[in-house]
């Protein structure tokens, strides 16, 4: 089996690069490394089956020999990262997911879209299910990330009608584990940072916000499953287990021994208030559910931060 993954150099790319290669697949692996980094896939480089190729894939892609399979992870995935890059972020969602599409289409391969639950926006509902439409603003600063996630599915939905492509879509809820970057500003690379370094802890807003933390090990299982039985429709990826940020940041201070306490700052525009993901579907279709609790994946993410030199 071969495989291109798209953003195979960043956080989640690289770790679904990793579960291929054990798996026996060839992969391709394509990153411009505006998030991604060389050093996510150092122990990769030099396998036989594996090849890295630094390339936007907001340009035509070419790849040589026979395809079975299109992972299109490759966006900024971080509030600060996709405001940072908000043109950049729109295009690798539209033109990106169009490129990839095609390839697949050339290569006869069957495709797979990274989304996102931000594609519920600010949700009205919760937990989420995916026949949910959304509460997403089309004009906030979250919509570079938002409404290129809605597109690209919107897109992968059109090939997979009016051209019979085999296409899954993954809606990511958000995940943690080794190989995030320190200062990628979200949630956890941010507490457990200024923990190790004796800081008191960025909350912004009250902390009443919720978010359901996923181990990375449980989020690739589930892509992958996704990519073996699943179907064209979205699925929900994530661990149902929802908390507010102020009882996250306790946790982290627990597991991380720091004193040093939380300080409040302003509420981002249009953070969302709930996030939780309703999994049934990923476990009636796919049989799959996450295994790594949060007092397992932390300490895990705790080493991996501290030897990246966060302390
Ligand atoms: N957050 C926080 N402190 C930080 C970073 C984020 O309180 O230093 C909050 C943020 O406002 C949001 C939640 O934590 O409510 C998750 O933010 P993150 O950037 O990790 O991702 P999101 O789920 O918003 O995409």
């Amino acid at each position: 089996m071969r495989a291109v993954v798209t953003g195979g150099a960043g956080f989640l790319g690289s770790h679904l690069c990793d579960l291929l290669i054990e798996r026996g697949w060839d992969v391709v692996c394509f990153d411009n490394l505006v998030t991604g980094s060389e050093e996510n896939v150092a122990h990769l480089s030099g396998h036989a089956r594996f090849r890295m190729v630094r390339q936007d894939v907001t340009r035509p892609m070419a790849v040589d020999g026979s395809l079975d399979a299109v992972f299109h992870l490759a966006s900024p995935a971080s509030p600060v990262d996709y405001l940072r890059l908000p043109i950049e972020t729109l295009e690798v969602g539209s033109l990106g997911t169009r490129n990839t599409l095609e390839l697949a289409q050339a290569k006869g391969a069957r495709y797979l879209l990274a989304s996102t639950s931000e594609c519920y926006g600010d949700p009205e509902i919760s937990p989420q299910t995916e026949t949910y439409w959304g509460h997403v603003n089309p004009i906030g600063p979250r919509s570079v990330y938002d409404e290129a996630k809605r597109f690209s599915e919107a897109l992968t939905m059109a090939y997979h009608r009016a051209r019979s492509l085999d296409t899954r879509i993954v809606r990511i809820f958000n995940t943690y584990g080794p190989r995030m970057r320190l200062n990628d500003g979200r949630v956890l690379p941010n507490f457990v940072y200024q923990a190790l370094r004796g800081e008191p802890l960025s909350v912004y807003g009250d902390g009443k916000q919720t978010r359901s933390f996923c181990y990375v090990s449980d989020l690739i299982d589930g892509i992958y499953r996704l990519w073996e039985r699943g179907k064209h429709e979205p699925v929900n990826i994530g661990n149902p287990r929802e908390m507010t940020i102020l009882e996250f940041a306790q946790m982290v201070l627990e597991y991380t021994g720091s004193k040093a306490g939380i300080v409040f700052h302003p509420l981002p525009v249009d953070d969302p208030k709930r996030r939780c993901p309703d999994i049934t579907r990923a476990r009636e279709l796919l049989g799959w559910e996450p295994k790594v609790s949060l007092e397992e994946g932390l300490p895990l993410t705790v080493e991996f931060f501290r030897r990246a030199g966060a302390s």
